[in-house]
């Protein structure tokens, strides 16, 4: 009988607390930083998900059965999973605990009442209008705010956004500032919207614009934040115009601890406060609950305007459900209604940005171009930058992310041009970078697990010259990256 081996008990010695050599994000020091420079993961464990090891030969065999595609993996084969932060986070015991207490009543629930007030507590919205998650918001918006012929500016609109912009026949335009396309330049509010080209814009054609959107932070965009001065005046611009100003709040409370710790003025003021004058100047917001609200499935739509809500909620009724649980179950509302009051604790969101910090400063050091500063929910590697003798059209960033797999376990995502390289007349042409992102899940990893990614990291530095690249031999007409199967170009393997 084989003897199975257990984990590593060893191992435990490299589960420490962040070790935080200053205290500051590169920008300044953090205001409000406790009095030990370790800066520890506010919470215990109580209930854990064991990790299934696995060995580099079973890995190579496994990412060689997925068509090197990491969206073809079965989770239990990876060991750190940074393929996204969207509903993987971990849920407090408090919610768990809430969860039971959800009544599922189709009409009326008390847990939608609670959800709702959790909402408007930090949202100061007159209707909440509850969605299975952010997508659904946006289409329900969209299908009454869209429509042929219409423009919608952001700084930088997400990709299911921007989806259900065009899915209406509406175009949506990126208007970020021009410091945000540079990987390399530190900017302490890399997702604002560039105002000059917004009012240039709405000058010539602010006929189509029912709209101007905002994406807090700008996760296209490297999950940069915006600062409170840029959003009200994006909402002075907007109104002045006569045009709705929406939040696509998605990451909120990440935004909100940005704001506090680099915009003058704002150091010394509560993360809700700030969190409410972002909202206070907004029409309404999109929202996907799976990731600054602690869940792991929801969303919601809130507007102000009655018209616009009653013809909302006609849709959310057609396409999800009674308007007091749309796409949820009562379940859902108590989770989520418990979560919004820990994304906003200070413990939290300086533990949840220094990990990030700590990787950066750290990949920094070994000599990986990472986008700086560090953004608010995930790491980005420039692979082009890092592996410059695989050609775009080969793909740098599936390389470095199916060597990250192979190596070490580690799930990434590519964000380059394999997503984004396929134009519509079916030519190919290099995206304008090729990253790769390790998007933290919320509450899930501790910091020997960040230890153990720099390390990999550190491996692959050695051989990372040798690396190969990869053709595409098989894909679908849209959104390849999720399905397309992967061949590998010559260069040595992982
Ligand atoms: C995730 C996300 C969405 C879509 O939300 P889902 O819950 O995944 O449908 C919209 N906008 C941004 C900025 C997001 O990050």
């Amino acid at each position: 009988m084989g003897v199975e081996r257990g984990p590593d008990l060893r191992a435990t010695a490299t589960l420490r607390p962040h070790r935080v050599v200053v205290a500051t994000n590169g920008l300044g020091p953090i205001s409000g930083a406790p009095q030990m420079k370790t800066i520890i993961e506010p919470f215990r464990i109580k209930s854990v998900e064991p990790i299934r090891m696995t060995t580099r030969a079973e890995r190579q065999r496994f990412i060689r059965e997925a068509g090197y595609n990491l969206f073809g993996l079965r989770s239990e084969d990876v060991l750190i999973d940074l393929l996204t932060d969207s509903g993987t986070g971990a849920m407090s015991a408090p919610q768990w605990a809430a969860i039971m207490r959800g009544d599922e009543s189709y009409a009326g629930s008390p847990s939608f009442h609670r959800f709702e007030a959790a909402v408007k507590n930090l949202m100061p919205f007159r209707h909440v209008i509850p969605t299975h998650q952010g997508r659904a918001a946006e289409a329900i918006l969209f299908s009454i705010l869209g429509g042929m012929g219409r423009r919608i500016p952001s700084n930088t609109h997400f990709d299911t956004t921007r989806g259900n912009i065009e899915a209406s026949g509406a175009i949506g335009d990126d208007l970020v500032i021009a410091e945000a396309r540079d990987p390399a330049l530190v900017h302490p509010f890399k997702g604002n919207m560039d105002l000059d080209r917004l009012e240039a814009y709405l000058a010539e054609q602010g006929e189509q614009v029912p709209c101007v959107m905002l994406t807090i932070t700008n996760n296209a965009g490297g999950g940069q934040p915006v600062s409170l001065g840029n959003i009200q005046a994006t909402a002075e611009i907007a109104h002045r115009h006569g045009k709705l100003f929406l939040i696509d709040g998605c990451r909120f409370a990440e935004n909100a601890w940005f704001i506090k710790q680099r915009e003058p003025g704002q150091g010394e003021r509560s993360i809700p406060e700030i969190v409410r004058d972002c909202f206070s100047v907004a029409d309404g917001m999109t929202m996907s609950a799976k990731k600054d609200a602690f869940g792991n499935i929801g969303g919601w739509l809130a507007v102000n305007d009655d018209d616009l809500a009653e013809q909302a909620r006609a849709h959310l009724i057609r396409t999800e459900g009674f308007p007091t649980y749309g796409g949820m179950a009562g379940r859902d509302l108590e989770a989520l209604a418990q979560g919004l009051s820990e994304i906003v604790d200070e413990d939290y969101l300086r533990y949840r940005i220094q990990t990030n910090i700590y990787i950066v400063e750290r990949l920094d050091a070994l000599g990986v171009p990472v986008v700086k500063p560090a953004g608010g929910h995930a790491v980005f590697v420039d692979a082009r930058g890092w592996l410059p003798h695989i050609d775009p059209l080969a793909y740098p960033g599936q390389a470095l992310a199916v060597a990250l797999y192979e190596i070490g376990g580690i799930r990434s995502c590519e964000i380059g041009t394999v997503m984004f390289g396929r134009q519509p007349d079916g030519s190919e042409r290099p995206a304008a970078m090729d990253l790769v992102r390790l998007a933290i899940p919320r509450r899930t990893y501790t910091q020997s697990h960040a230890d153990y990614v720099v390390e990999v990291f550190g491996d692959l530095a050695a051989i990372k010259d040798g690396l190969g690249g990869y053709r595409i031999a098989r894909e679908p007409k849209a959104l390849r990256h999720f399905t397309c199967a992967f061949e590998p170009l010559e260069g040595v393997s992982a």
